[in-house]
């Protein structure tokens, strides 16, 4: 992955939040505070403005700047959230380009960084039940010998399906938790905005 498609694949998450915006809020306003949207919204818009006209030697550079950017213009759990994820992506690619084996090293330093956070475990309708079969899935198809296309592809695929058995989860962390058993039957926001995230991976790396 050069720094061309991770470009695309930051101003891909952008637009899939900007179309998805209000999803994004109907959900949170289901299980919590229906901001949801308007949080990733204002986060991805801030990383594009912070992008734009700037060069960036790395995927690493790129990916840091995404990340420290949402941390400083998000509020709530998720842009830290995401923030550092990004974050941690970015410090494990230091080269110009990323290969396969290296992403997956920075996708999963992007998952500790949301869990020695956020303290989730899997099951516990976040992020991470979007995440963690996304990293899985990726690592299996490296270890098939798929490339980079199928990897991204597969685990683009997890994620949406974590993302769906969100659903009948109880809320166990963030917002959602606080109702308990009433979380029940909706799926989580910042699972759909990580599913999000992961298919527009697998759209930038396929051009
Ligand atoms: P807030 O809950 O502060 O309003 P958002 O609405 O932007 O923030 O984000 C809510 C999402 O954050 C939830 O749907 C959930 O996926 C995620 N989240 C909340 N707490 C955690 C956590 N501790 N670990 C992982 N993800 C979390
Ligand atoms: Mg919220
Ligand atoms: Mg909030």
């Amino acid at each position: 992955m050069d720094v061309a498609a991770t470009r695309d694949w930051v101003h891909g998450i952008a637009a899939a939040i900007d179309e998805h915006t209000d999803l994004l809020t109907q959900l949170d306003s289901a299980i919590g505070d229906a901001d949801h949207g308007a949080n990733m919204h204002r986060g991805f818009a801030a990383v594009v403005a912070a992008l734009e006209g700037r060069e960036v030697a790395t995927v690493g550079d790129l990916l840091v700047t995404t990340g420290m950017t949402l941390i400083s213009s998000v509020g709530g759990a998720a842009g830290p959230l995401f923030g550092s994820a990004f974050r941690a992506i970015g410090k494990a690619l230091p080269d110009p380009n990323a290969d396969p084996k290296q992403l997956l090293v920075g996708l999963t330093d992007g998952l500790a960084a949301i869990q020695r956070l956020g303290a989730a475990a899997p099951g516990d309708k976040t992020i991470v039940d979007a995440y963690a079969p996304a990293l899985a899935a990726f690592e299996d198809e490296l270890a098939a010998g798929g490339d980079l296309v199928c990897a991204t592809s597969r685990a683009a695929e997890a994620a949406e399906k974590g993302m769906r058995a969100t659903a009948p989860l109880v809320a166990r962390k963030g917002r959602a938790s606080y109702l308990g058993q009433r979380s029940v039957g909706h799926q989580d926001p910042g699972a759909t905005s990580t599913a999000l995230i992961f298919r527009a991976l697998a759209e930038a790396v396929a051009g």
